[in-house]
């Protein structure tokens, strides 16, 4: 089989990463034709907009894409590229697994979760107002279809790698229509999944037993901002952002994408980990069905970890990202 998938290298960090990733993916055999394009700050002067409908267009018709982080200016200037990139593709749902690798140091042993995120609505619908000079409103909006979507996602996708468990976080005690819709929502499918434990938590409650025991928990289904913050918290769990993958899933495309964003204090210096976005490259080869190269490269990936001799500050090592991604090549 062979593939055409676009390539978003991103900004900051994202392009010695995205390099390293495809590098990597190349190097496990499979035929990918990369489609590059670039979006972000750097193509407003061009086209008026930091998100192009070329860049749409190249992943509506090939289906799959790998993204580097992109920037998003704090407090002002334009809208995030990669929620409008979500929004625009309907991808609904936003998974990042957190589960501990081999040779990585961390507080925690045998933690195996997955996170998801639903990833259109709830306060990253970004309607937000002033109300005078010293007030501000945003406006959080959560829906039937958006959460039985999600949470159904969630079972699945639970079913179909053998999990127990589906715990639904949510602060419904405090905002009782919003959140209450979507614990109801995640109720009411969860009784059609009688297989697979169910529960919910208040998130607070839940970030508390997650530094506490998190290999009590298994697949987590949460709001889009509860998700956005906890998933960052299960990095924190496996060995940090440097290692944490993700995607983005819709009906009709699918972004495979790091956590973490595009660290501009290391851009250009060639040293931080390009794990994270080689691990969304293996779900993303997953997603095509190509196990066998997943495989290799995961087989890789844990003997240079095992090995402990290129990896990245983060990991305690003195390695460049290149020696890294170099280091897995040569693996494979
Ligand atoms: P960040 O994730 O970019 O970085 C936070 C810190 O985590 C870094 O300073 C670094 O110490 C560490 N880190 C991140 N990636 C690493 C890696 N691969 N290897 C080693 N260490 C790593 O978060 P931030 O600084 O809050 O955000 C920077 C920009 O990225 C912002 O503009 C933000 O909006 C954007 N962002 C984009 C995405 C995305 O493209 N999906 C996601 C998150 C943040």
């Amino acid at each position: 089989m062979s593939y055409n998938v676009t390539l978003i290298p991103g900004d900051g960090i994202g392009p010695e990463i995205s390099d390293a990733a495809r590098r990597v993916i190349d190097a496990a055999g499979v035929d990918i034709r990369w489609e590059e394009v670039e979006a972000g700050e750097a193509v407003i002067s061009r086209y008026g907009t930091p998100l192009p409908d070329y860049v749409l267009e190249s992943i509506r018709r090939n289906g799959v894409a790998l993204k580097g982080p992109l920037t998003t200016p704090v407090g002002k200037g334009f809208r995030s590229v990669n929620v409008t990139l979500r929004q625009e593709l309907n991808l609904f749902a936003n998974v990042r697994p957190a589960r501990n690798l081999p040779g990585i140091e961390s507080r925690y042993k045998n933690v195996d979760l997955i996170v998801v995120r639903e990833n259109t609505e709830d306060l990253y619908a970004g309607i937000e107002h002033r109300v005078g000079r010293d007030a501000a409103e945003s406006i959080k909006i959560i829906t039937r279809e958006a959460s039985e979507r999600i949470v159904r996602y969630a079972f699945d996708l639970a079913v179909k790698q053998g999990r127990k468990k589906v715990t639904a976080v949510h602060k419904a005690n405090i905002m009782k229509l919003t959140d209450g819709l979507f614990l109801e929502c995640a109720r009411r499918v969860a009784r059609d999944y009688p297989d697979i434990e169910f529960e919910d938590m208040i998130v607070d409650a839940m970030c508390m037993k997650l530094v506490q025991t998190p290999e009590k928990y298994d697949v987590l289904v949460l709001p889009n901002l509860y998700g956005d913050i906890v998933s960052d918290l299960c990095a924190g769990l496996v060995g940090g952002l440097g290692v944490a993958p993700g995607a983005n899933i819709g009906e009709g495309a699918a972004v495979f994408e790091p956590v973490h964003g595009s660290a501009p204090k290391h851009a250009g210096l060639n040293r931080v980990n390009p794990l994270a976005i080689i691990l969304s490259g293996v779900m993303m080869l997953q997603h095509l069905g190509e196990d066998g190269a997943a495989g290799r490269i995961m087989k890789a990936v844990a003997a240079v970890l095992e090995e402990g001799r290129n990896l990245t500050y983060d990991l305690g090592g003195s390695s460049s990202t290149s020696e890294m991604a170099g280091a897995i090549i040569a693996r494979l």
